[in-house]
């Protein structure tokens, strides 16, 4: 051993101290990182929508062995099952060695991400062009969704019952879509308007076509031209459009950032970057966990976790109890000795804007997982206070797997704030952490993460299933 001096020691001893995790981790780290990262970037090509993430999600638990929920089937330790909500969310789990009565190992995160939906009526032509008109969804910034290239996925659900899936702009070859904005040299009075009021919502329509019907004499030549072409392709009517879920999304996907590559940026980041963690660490599970693990992808976080598909739904209830049953445990006394990691984005200091972050409580990019004892806005309105003892079981959780990890809060205490599904899970009465990955330029259409908070993101997410 070297020879410290003895404040050296002291330093060591009693001081928080956090490290640049690129100073902390060796080559072998270093390659799991990058290889993670790649398999993450795949996850969020495939899965630019709530829907599409699902489906990605059933595939990969599938080919891990996983199957399909059955109320009443036996579960036996080791076994791998999964559960759809409606499309657009799903439970996995795989059973524990003891018994649901010693609770389970759970992360919640969601899929849903900042976008501009279609409305129940969006196309119309104005000027020889034809729009769709949109209704956003989440905390946008609107000016970032102008100007930029769009793809549109979803479905729409026909009368019959059949369902049609809807994905242009997003593969090779694809034309994309767009949403105008002025021109500098006539945007004089714009540019004098606040941020928040430059771009108006019902100013957020989409251009998807400009060519009039040859040989017709009648008006709206544009929008019937492209409706002729919907209904070849899809076989669908204007009047379809009622009974869809269409998502414009950036269509650019996943890249590197970086002379060096550590950095990650994409769309929807939030919450997938979560997502996906919980999702490749119970694939990962080498064999039953003690606890049963169980991880949730939920829907709707971004509008507040309401609905069938969101956190508050009963969905998931209903998923433990039936896992409950299986081994005559009544679901209360399962939730109430079980552990949540409530698995969500926290914002990243921003040197570029430093006079909304509080620095000695704010997490940093390459840092590691970001626990958040709470969310919350200004008196910590709205927030899930996780308690001491559940931080120091995960401080402890982390700290013996070598986890590299750190604690923040969103923005300085006046200044705004966020909610996850925390307070969702912790009403249910589990004990609940929040904790993700630092991101810049949040709800943005292209979001920054640093790789190493990913991949640390997913540690801990392994660290809590196996607890
Ligand atoms: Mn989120
Ligand atoms: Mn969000």
């Amino acid at each position: 051993m070297e020879n410290k001096t003895e404040s050296q020691q002291l330093r060591e001893r009693l001081l928080n101290i956090r490290k640049n995790g690129w100073d902390v981790v060796d080559a072998q780290q270093e390659q799991a990182i990058h290889a993670y990262s790649e398999g993450y970037k795949v996850y969020l090509d495939r899965g630019k929508t709530e829907r599409d993430c699902v489906s990605y999600t059933v595939e990969l638990a599938r080919q891990a062995g996983f199957v399909e929920l059955e109320r009443g089937m036996s579960l036996t330790p080791g076994m791998k099952v999964y559960r759809v909500n409606r499309g657009k969310g799903v439970n996995l789990a795989v059973i524990g060695t003891s018994g649901l009565e010693q609770g389970a190992s759970i992360v919640a995160s969601h899929i849903d991400s900042p976008r501009l939906d279609l409305k129940p009526v969006p196309l119309y032509e104005d000027s020889e062009m034809a729009f769709l008109k949109t209704h956003y969804y989440g905390g946008i910034r609107k000016y970032q969704w102008v100007a930029i290239p769009l793809e549109l996925r979803g479905v729409v659900a026909r009368k019959d019952g059949s369902v049609v899936q809807v994905s242009v702009g997003g593969n090779p070859g694809d034309p994309v879509f767009t949403i105008d904005d002025l021109l500098p040299h006539l945007g004089a009075e714009q540019s004098k308007r606040p941020l928040g009021e430059a771009i108006p919502a019902e100013s957020l329509n989409l251009l998807v076509g400009s060519r009039p019907l040859k040989g017709d004499e009648g008006s709206d030549r544009v929008k019937l031209a492209v409706l002729s072409m919907l209904h070849e392709k899809y076989g669908i009517t204007e009047a379809d459009f009622l009974s869809a879920e269409l998502e414009a999304v950036p269509a650019f996907n996943a890249s590197d950032i970086g002379f060096d590559r550590t950095l990650l940026g994409a769309y929807g980041h939030d919450d997938r970057v979560c997502a996906y963690a919980s999702v490749k660490a119970m694939l990962d599970l080498k064999q039953a966990p003690a606890r049963t693990a169980v991880c949730v992808l939920a829907d709707k976080e971004e509008i507040g976790s309401e609905g069938v598909s969101g956190m508050q739904s009963a969905f998931f209830d209903t998923f433990m109890e039936d896992l409950c049953d299986s081994q005559s445990v009544p679901l209360r006394a399962c939730l109430e000795k079980s552990f949540c990691l409530s698995c969500d984005v926290t914002a990243a200091y921003d040197p570029n804007f430093p006079e909304v972050y509080e620095r000695n409580n704010t997490t940093r990019i390459n840092y590691g997982v970001g626990l958040c004892k709470y969310t919350g806005a200004r008196g910590k309105s709205g927030a899930s206070d996780a308690s001491a003892e559940a931080v120091a079981y995960v401080r402890r959780l982390l700290d013996d797997r070598g986890i590299l990890w750190q604690m923040g809060e969103l923005g300085k205490a006046d200044q705004g704030g966020g909610g996850t599904v925390a307070c969702y899970m912790a009403n249910r009465n589990i004990d609940t952490l929040d904790a993700g990955v630092p991101v810049l330029s949040m709800h943005a259409p292209f979001e920054t993460v640093s790789k190493l908070d990913c991949y640390m993101t997913y540690a801990a997410c392994l660290a809590v299933y196996e607890g």
